[in-house]
């Protein structure tokens, strides 16, 4: 097996295998990730306001436990999930009703 040291932040790391790209892991169980949560947690940065939506970005896998596959090509982890459709359920049409 073929190691190589590779300095990262703050120090330096080995690197074993012939594999460079590091499988993404699920936030929840670990196992081999292949989404990431889409949900845009906000769309500015450090005060500024940018076009670019920031999403979350937490890798998941497929299993319906770890992500929902809410649209083409989105995909939330569950926690944000469940985060968004709680924030939809208690939403209520600002207005006059009391
Ligand atoms: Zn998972
Ligand atoms: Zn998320």
């Amino acid at each position: 097996m073929k190691c190589e040291v590779v300095r990262s932040r703050g120090g330096y790391a080995i690197v074993c295998g012939g594999r460079r790209q590091k499988q993404p892991a699920c936030y929840r169980d670990g196992r081999p990730a292949s989404v990431q949560c889409d949900f845009i947690v906000s769309r500015r940065t450090a005060g500024v306001a940018t076009n670019v939506p920031v999403t979350c970005d937490r890798w998941c896998c497929t299993d319906t436990s770890c992500s929902v596959h809410v649209g083409p090509n989105r995909d939330y982890c569950r926690a944000h999930y469940d985060q968004s459709e709680k924030t939809a359920a208690t939403s209520s049409p600002s207005g006059s009703a009391a």
